[in-house]
């Protein structure tokens, strides 16, 4: 996600933090690579002027802090601007006083309308809620299949009217919130039909079935990858019909940002959540903070945390946490957390929201599931004292070892040379995580 906007903007306040003394000419050099990379990330004019304005004015007027050195402190000002700029805070889903609460999905065709209706019905579920999903695409039948059988999946009711009793997309909405209200239903997701281009007919209709309705929310899911014309799009679509909210779907792709980072300042409009991928699990809240963070190579230690969280139980997870902030990551802990990916999913992308990981560290890193499952039969084969304190680990044992699990002292070999570089990465990147302390004892 914004690997190369991300990539750029690193560089920048690389080349500040060599400098003692960060001079007027420095920062006017960093504003302006900023501008290019904002720009080169496909971010709107308007935006990218604004953006780079508050912070040369920001920048310029620093006092010098003795707590932070100058360099720090225009990261800081970067951050906190890109922060507002995404929307400040997360903003939560408008939830009805009386349920059921409605939400109108509406979005170009193709954008991941049917799929977020899922993703989110499963969200809402694991919450504790009972969605019901509503096809309203009268048009393709193949859309209301699809919907029907991606709610099988997720197991989410699916109201659809047979064939033969079609009625126009907005009956259909009013409808299917009689049957939640009967059903108790206290979420009802109505997934709307898209076109590939707006058209006057599609927006008096999505219009007719606001009306009707009154959603509590109005979502419009943007495809991130479309770069600037989704912003557009959404121009379009907000003066029209009033949004409330945009998920922005595909930001798992190769995508340059712009519309990510656009959107809200153009629209006023908060981005609720983003679509990461193809499975129904792959959708989050937006944080504006953790995205910034994210962005600017900061990482994203929050929802790491909070994604172990999920699968791990709280005490485990902050017991981890002061590990690696302690460098007392050791064995017993890697086998534990090996075990743990099957729940987290694709070890890939929890490594990415580690502060600092990208995709160049993750090259060479073999995360193929079979490879796992041999290096995990390496743990298993240590004595609790060599899980524990791996420094102890000679020549003698790596052969022992091996020898245990069927495998060669070259395999051992790896496996504890990749965990001494993962400790160590870990180390390095979580002093740079906020409310890290310094550890002055560490090797
Ligand atoms: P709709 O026409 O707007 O309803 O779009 P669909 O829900 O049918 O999605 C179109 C395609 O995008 C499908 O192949 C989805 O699997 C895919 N898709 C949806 N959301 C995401 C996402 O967040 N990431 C990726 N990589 N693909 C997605």
């Amino acid at each position: 996600m914004f690997d190369s906007l991300s990539e750029k903007l690193q560089n920048v306040f690389m080349r500040l933090r060599g400098k003692g003394r960060v001079t007027e000419a420095d920062v006017n050099e960093a504003v302006r690579e900023v501008r290019l990379a904002l720009l080169e990330a496909d971010v709107s004019l308007p935006v990218v002027r604004d953006f780079i304005g508050r912070i040369r004015e920001k920048a310029l007027g620093v006092e010098v802090l003795e707590s932070l050195q100058p360099w720090q402190q225009v990261i800081d000002i970067v951050y906190k601007e890109m922060v507002a700029l995404l929307g400040q805070q997360q903003a939560p889903l408008n939830v009805a006083s009386t349920p059921p609460t409605i939400v109108m999905l509406c979005g170009l065709q193709g954008t991941g309308k049917t799929t977020l209706a899922a993703k989110l019905g499963t969200f809402l579920k694991k919450q504790g809620h009972r969605p019901l999903l509503v096809a309203c695409d009268i048009y393709r039948p193949a859309a209301i299949k699809q919907l029907q059988v991606l709610g099988e999946q997720a197991e989410l009711p699916v109201y659809a009217l047979p064939e033969d009793q079609r009625k126009g997309p907005p009956t259909i909405a009013r409808m299917a919130v009689e049957y939640a209200r009967q059903h108790a239903n206290d979420f009802v997701i109505l997934d709307t039909a898209g076109r590939l281009a707006i058209d006057d007919e599609l927006m008096d209709e999505l219009g007719q079935m606001r009306a009707f309705v009154q959603p509590h929310e109005v979502i419009l899911v943007v495809d991130a990858m479309v770069g600037q014309d989704a912003v557009n799009f959404a121009e379009q679509f907000h003066k029209r019909l009033a949004l409330t909210g945009f998920v922005m779907t595909k930001l798992d792709g190769d995508t340059r940002g712009g519309a990510a980072l656009s959107i809200r300042a153009v629209t006023g409009v908060p981005i609720k959540f983003i679509g990461t991928g193809e499975k129904l699990d792959a959708f989050e809240p937006f944080y504006p903070d953790r995205m910034a963070q994210r962005i600017l190579g900061m990482g994203d230690i929050l929802s790491l945390i909070e994604k172990a969280q999920e699968a791990v139980d709280e005490k485990k997870a902050a017991a981890l946490e002061a590990k690696l902030r302690e460098n007392r990551f050791d064995f017993n802990d890697l086998l534990e957390q090996l075990e743990q990916m099957k729940k987290l999913g694709p070890i890939e992308n929890l490594l990415k929201l580690i502060p600092g990981v990208n995709n160049k560290m993750l090259e060479g890193m073999n995360l193929d599931p079979k490879v796992v499952e041999r290096r995990k039969a390496i743990i298993l084969s240590m004595t609790p004292q060599e899980r524990a304190n791996p420094t102890i680990i000679n020549a003698s044992r790596r052969r022992r070892i091996a020898a245990g699990c069927g495998q060669s002292v070259h395999e051992v070999n790896q496996l504890l040379n990749d965990f001494e570089r993962m400790r160590r990465m870990m180390r390095t990147l979580i002093q740079q995580v906020p409310g890290a302390k310094p550890n002055n004892k560490l090797p």
